[in-house]
This record gives C-alpha cells, structure tokens and sequence, in this order.
C-alpha cells in the first residue's frame, strides 16, 4: 500500500483576463490572460500585436476592463512508494522501483509487463470479491 503524504484537494482560485470588445458585435473581440500583477502574458508575437493594437486604439474596440472568474479543481493526493518515490495518485502508477499501484494506492501484485502476458493476475479479482462479500453482509 502506498503511504499517503497530502489528500485529494479542492482548490479554488482566480484567474484575471483583460476583455476588449468589438462595439457592433457583442462577445466578439479580443482577451487578454493577465499574471499576478495584472500584466498581459503573451504567449506569442501575434497576442502582443493585438494587445497593442487594442490599448493604443488601432483596433476599434471597446475595453471591458479587468474580468475576474473564479476558478476551482480537484488536486489529487500524493502518495509514497515503498522506496521514497512520491507520485500524484490521478491514475495507475509505475514507479520506477517496478512496483505498481492503482490510482487509490494499493499495491498491484504482478509487477511484470501486462503487454507481454496474457494470464496476469493483478490481485484485484480477490480483494473485489472480499469487497464485494463484506457490502453484501452489511446488507443484512
Ligand atoms: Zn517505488
């Protein structure tokens, strides 16, 4: 079993952009993503154009002013192997010491390449019956 170092997070943010608007098109026009200091970040030569274009009244736009939306996301929990490794649990993990976990950390048996065999047993079948006994007696 993997050790859990962090849980599953909720994170909630904000994210800043900088809206300009065509005046005879509404929701047509330009947006800007804006860093921490409320500055453009541009990811290309072509964004800085039209920022400049927009801001300097080349381009005949309305300026919308700083927008803010709020954000939100799931982190996923970190976990760590039996050697030290630390993984984010989002999916199957491989670690490079060969064992596997799934993603909720629980060790898979069979450490060999699945691609390679076609009788693999990962362990799973036996614990999802055990699973499966223990919800059913619950019912009762
Ligand atoms: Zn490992």
């Amino acid at each position: 079993m993997m050790k859990l170092l962090t849980d599953r997070t909720w994170i909630e943010s904000s994210e800043f952009t900088r809206e300009f608007e065509y005046p005879t098109e509404a929701g047509s026009g330009y947006c800007f993503d804006l860093g921490s200091d409320k500055l453009p970040i541009f990811n290309s030569e072509a964004g800085k154009a039209n920022w400049f274009g927009c801001i300097s009244g080349e381009f005949n736009v309305v300026d919308l002013g700083v927008v803010e939306r709020d954000t939100s996301h799931w982190q996923s929990a970190i976990g760590k192997c039996e050697c030290g490794e630390q993984h984010s649990m989002d999916g199957d993990i491989h670690c490079k010491c060969g064992r596997r976990y799934n993603w909720c950390g629980q060790e898979l048996w069979q450490y060999d390449d699945p691609c390679l065999h076609d009788d693999v047993d990962w362990g799973m079948e036996e614990e999802a019956m055990e699973l499966d006994a223990i919800e059913q007696n619950a019912q009762y």
